[in-house]
């Protein structure tokens, strides 16, 4: 069903990793600047660089987008730890399939595009239901790549995992390695209401794994692959936090 067009992206995922090994943390940034303006490396540094799944090392450079309000709707992406990012998130019932449906899936693919992203969970936008949308391209006009998924579950995975880093436009500011599957396959419905299987693989696979996670409630920071990782991220979490409880979502806690 997808059209992967992945030798290219792994080509480009293999030498933002071999630039990452191969500089100190400073350079990391530089590197990733030049890679970022690279523009035959559109894709990849893009994920990297800009998504509601990917983000790069500095939050300082052109890493992210916050677009506030975004023309067309009124979703916005919630930030860690609004206690919605951990709420349960219902099975989309079959009398649910509506126009309603519809418009909450197009408008959070408008909020994806517009924060730069490749992926985004209902969840994100206050929508608690197992919904998502992703386009492993991130650009609108590559439209025909633009997956919407109701009630996904995944039926099938490969033993074998690969580590990569990972940000999330729900954590502003920050990312770190996460361990993914290197194939799922996937149960799902469309907006139309009929069931689909599709296998997935490499940075789609790890685009989809990212967004069922926040399905399940799970955030990535809770699965980083080191304690190293956790280190780096410590001082940014603690951040958010604050900045929530200067204005928490209906007087409530933070849901860490
Ligand atoms: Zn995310």
């Amino acid at each position: 069903m997808l059209n992967f067009a992945l030798c290219s992206t792994r080509v480009l995922a293999r030498n933002a990793r071999q630039s990452r090994k191969a500089s100190c943390p400073a350079t990391q940034v530089r590197n990733e600047r030049h890679f970022l303006g690279n523009a035959v490396s559109s894709r990849r540094a893009r994920a990297l660089a800009r998504s509601a799944t990917m983000v790069v090392d500095e939050p300082a450079v052109e890493t992210e987008v916050d677009p506030g309000k975004v023309k067309g709707t009124d979703l916005r992406v919630l930030r860690y730890p609004h206690p919605l990012l951990r709420a349960p998130n219902a099975i989309v019932e079959v009398e649910e399939f509506t126009d309603e449906l519809k418009r909450i899936a197009k408008e959070m693919l408008l909020v994806m595009y517009a924060s730069r992203g490749v992926g985004l969970a209902a969840p994100q936008v206050g929508v608690n239901k197992r919904l998502m949308v992703f386009n492993p391209d991130g650009e609108s006009k590559a439209f025909l790549k633009e997956v919407v998924m109701v009630n996904p579950s995944i039926v099938g995975k490969s033993k074998k995992t690969t580590v990569e880093p990972e940000g999330c436009l729900s954590f502003p500011g920050m990312n770190g390695n996460v361990r993914r599957h290197e194939w799922v396959k996937v149960e799902a419905t469309r907006l139309n209401g009929k069931k689909f299987k599709v296998r997935y693989e490499g940075w789609i696979a790890r685009i989809f794994q990212h967004e069922y996670d926040h399905l399940q409630g799970t955030l990535y920071p809770d699965k980083l692959e080191s304690a190293e990782d956790e280190e780096k991220v410590k001082d940014r979490l603690a951040e958010l936090v604050e900045d929530y409880r200067q204005n928490p979502y209906e007087g409530m806690e933070p849901a860490l």
